[in-house]
């Protein structure tokens, strides 16, 4: 891969500064007992989630492994554009030792619940298709030969006639749901979620999970910006000595602390496009979450069966001036993604957790009283937090069962979470697909 090219994209995308892609980064903390704590329209990573009145509503969600409840990563409201309902995604892991790098031990969930105020939006801009689409209709009536007017009274879309008529702009409250022209910089858009409190007082059949379940705390809210990919500023990066100093440049960037302990030793093309696409996007370095509905996931490793799944062909070896073009190898269908288990439609790619998260749920801060753990106020020196390490290390060699049974760093590299397109109503649990942290001597 040329060091010059940008992340994750081909050459025809060079122009594509700005991609569909939104990226969340954790934001400030949410007050103990704010209403927001209880609200299904909000976004958040950690604390406890919040659903909203629908059947089905689970007590406690639990390991797939262990059995035993487990925390909430993530909670993001995302109504879908031009839709009639709230969606509200869940995702879920297990930090137990034991149930590290096994399938079962991370869960996703959807609630999607009618909201009378999008059904109304929609129902609006229906009848205005619905008058021009009269019209065009008699004017072609009027002059036989205008061939571009077919237009049609369209029944049986998703969401009646509503989605495939509108292209137009986004009706939902939804940071994650807009794929509004680019702002000139890369400034932070304006954190939607917090401004819908009004709009939607906790309704006393919403649902939120409590104490003695177990919570990262304290819950924090997370702002969105639009992922911009600034474009390379010397694309004649071709000679032997810049490649050096370019790959010197992304180790230096890569050691940081997030990236050093899950760097392998020979470095995979899929991974490198990964980190890259990461660090290169401007003011997105501390990006939790990338939300894309119906977008191509960011694959972390070509070793992961899911990406092989995903991406045919991507651990095939380069030639010397080839370029990993990710994007244009992903092939999604029901064999790989199973549709969805109540209304059988097609699940699309939605969002995917990547792994700044880690760093930001750690291990002492789960709680199981709704309070902040005493542990995670204090800062760790660090002494103190190698011990921590140490420890973990030896109670990982013991082996001892018990101790497995503590909680300890999660160990994923990216969590991708497909959801229904059919957006169909209730609580259901959705697909994840779990690409593990590589280990350091592969
Ligand atoms: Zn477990
Ligand atoms: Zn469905």
């Amino acid at each position: 891969m040329s060091p010059s090219s940008p992340a994750g994209s081909s050459s025809s995308s060079l122009s594509l500064d700005y991609t569909n892609v939104l990226l969340a980064l954790p934001d400030e903390n949410i007050p103990s007992s704010h209403p927001d704590l209880k609200s299904h329209t909000i976004s958040t990573i950690g604390g406890y989630p919040t659903f909203p009145p629908a059947a089905n509503i689970p007590k406690d969600i639990n390991c797939g492994i262990c059995h035993k409840p487990i925390p909430l990563l993530s909670q993001v409201y995302c109504p879908l554009e031009n839709g009639e309902n709230d969606r509200t995604l869940y995702v879920f892991a297990c930090a137990r030792l034991k149930c590290q790098k096994r399938d079962g031990s991370v869960r996703a969930f959807r609630a999607s619940i009618r909201n009378e105020e999008y059904v109304q939006d929609v129902e609006e801009k229906r009848k205005i298709a619905e008058t021009q689409a009269a019209a065009e209709r008699e004017k072609a009536r009027k002059n036989p030969f205008t061939l571009s007017s077919e237009t049609q009274p369209n029944g049986s879309a998703l969401f009646g006639s509503a989605q495939p008529l509108f292209g137009a702009p986004s009706i939902s409250p939804n940071p994650f749901a807009s794929s509004a022209a680019p702002t000139p910089s890369a400034e932070l858009t304006p954190d939607l979620s917090k401004l819908t409190i009004s709009a939607s007082t906790p309704s006393s059949s919403s649902t939120t999970l409590s104490p003695p379940l177990p919570a990262y705390q304290p819950a924090q809210y997370l702002s969105t910006i639009e992922e911009y990919l600034p474009p390379p500023e010397d694309v004649e990066l071709d000679s032997d000595d810049d490649e050096i100093e370019n790959d010197e440049d992304m180790k230096a960037t890569m050691l940081d602390d997030t990236w050093e302990r899950m760097l392998p030793k020979h470095l995979d093309e899929v991974f490198q496009t990964f980190v890259k696409r990461l660090e290169s996007s401007d003011g997105g370095s501390k990006q939790v979450l990338r939300y894309e509905f119906n977008g191509i996931p960011l694959p972390y490793s070509s070793s992961s069966p899911i990406t092989k799944r995903l991406f045919p062909g991507c651990d095939k070896p380069l030639g010397k001036d080839e370029e990993l073009d990710i994007n244009s190898l992903y092939k999604s269908n029901s064999d790989i993604i199973p549709n969805c288990t109540k209304c059988r439609g097609k699940r699309t790619f939605e969002l995917q957790l990547v792994p700044y998260l880690i760093s930001v749920l750690e291990p002492r801060n789960i709680s199981t009283t709704g309070e902040v753990p005493i542990k995670a106020n204090k800062k760790l020196s660090e002494e103190e937090r190698k011990k921590e390490l140490n420890d973990l290390a030896n109670k990982i060699k013991s082996n001892n069962k018990d101790n497995l049974d503590e909680e300890g760093e999660m160990e994923w590299g990216n969590i991708l979470v497909f959801g229904c397109e059919n957006d169909c109503i209730g609580f259901n649990e959705e697909f994840v697909g779990v690409e593990w942290e590589m280990s350091l001597n592969m």
